[in-house]
């Protein structure tokens, strides 16, 4: 038997990077998959082909995580198509870095609503399909930096920092109704998000880290599928990082 079969999950930001990783971790578990994706609609098209192959349904939705209204349409949309949700996994983010005396009001927002009030948008959206269901799980992506703090990324680690009081408040919530809800924070995970920085900086992280190596995007999908599974069921209102010993 298949960790996640017959189950649906909702993934948003799964075009690429991390996201992507978990939605074809979730596929090979015999889960059915509604992701989302804000611009990259032939990518999408293209990955909601390639998850159809693992013979389970999936279904992209360009939809703005950012946008309360559009995630709550998202929601009803994926329930009317799919049934029901039973894992969301909040994975949409963005990075606008600069140092606080060059960061401008909209770096702040752009990242607070893309990062945080998304989180909020759609884990108020599944709570209705959860309670009906009385199980559920939410997996929020926090950060490192979400955790300890980076010089030129005050925007980043504040929504960072803030969907770990989110996650563990809303465990305290839903607990009594079987919904579980953790986040994770990854260290540094080699994605597009990364691929823009300097290889040599890159290098330099990667002989600092414990490990020796950056991480992959399915090393923090083994962990989300974890999650997502019942084999964490006793599992609620933790901050788990993956990160190869950066942060001990
Ligand atoms: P990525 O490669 O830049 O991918 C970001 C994904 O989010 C894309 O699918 C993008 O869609 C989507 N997205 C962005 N804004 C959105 C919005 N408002 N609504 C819906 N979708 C949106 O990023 P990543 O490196 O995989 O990171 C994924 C998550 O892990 C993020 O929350 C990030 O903060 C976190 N994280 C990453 C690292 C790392 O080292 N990479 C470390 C710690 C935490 P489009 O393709 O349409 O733009």
């Amino acid at each position: 038997m298949k960790l996640l079969q017959n189950k649906v999950a909702i993934i948003t930001g799964a075009s690429r990077g991390i996201g992507k990783g978990i939605a074809l971790k979730f596929a090979e578990q015999g889960c059915n998959i509604a992701f989302t994706y804000l611009s990259s609609v032939e990518k999408a098209k293209a990955f909601e082909s390639e998850l159809a192959g693992y013979g389970i349904k999936a279904k992209g939705y360009q939809s703005d995580a950012a946008d309360f209204k559009a995630a709550d349409q998202l929601v009803t949309d994926v329930v009317a198509e799919f049934g029901t949700v039973d894992v969301l996994v909040n994975n949409a983010g963005i990075t606008r870095d600069t140092l606080l005396m060059r960061m401008s009001e909209q770096q702040w927002d752009e990242v607070i609503n893309a990062n945080l009030k998304s989180v909020f948008n759609l884990t108020k959206a599944v709570q209705k399909p959860m309670l009906k269901a009385r199980s559920g799980s939410i997996i929020n992506m926090s950060s490192v930096v979400g955790v300890k703090g980076n010089a030129g990324q005050a925007n980043y680690s504040a929504s960072k920092a803030g969907i770990i009081g989110f996650t563990k408040s809303v465990a305290l919530e839903l607990g009594s109704r079987n919904i579980r809800s953790n986040a994770i924070a990854p260290g540094f995970i080699e994605t597009e998000m990364t691929g823009a920085l300097d290889e040599k900086v890159v290098q330099g992280w990667r002989d600092s880290i414990p490990l020796k190596r950056g991480g992959t995007s399915e090393d923090v999908a083994n962990l989300t599928l974890f999650l997502a599974s019942d084999m964490s069921s006793y599992i609620t209102g933790q901050c788990i990082n993956v990160c190869g010993g950066m942060l001990t």
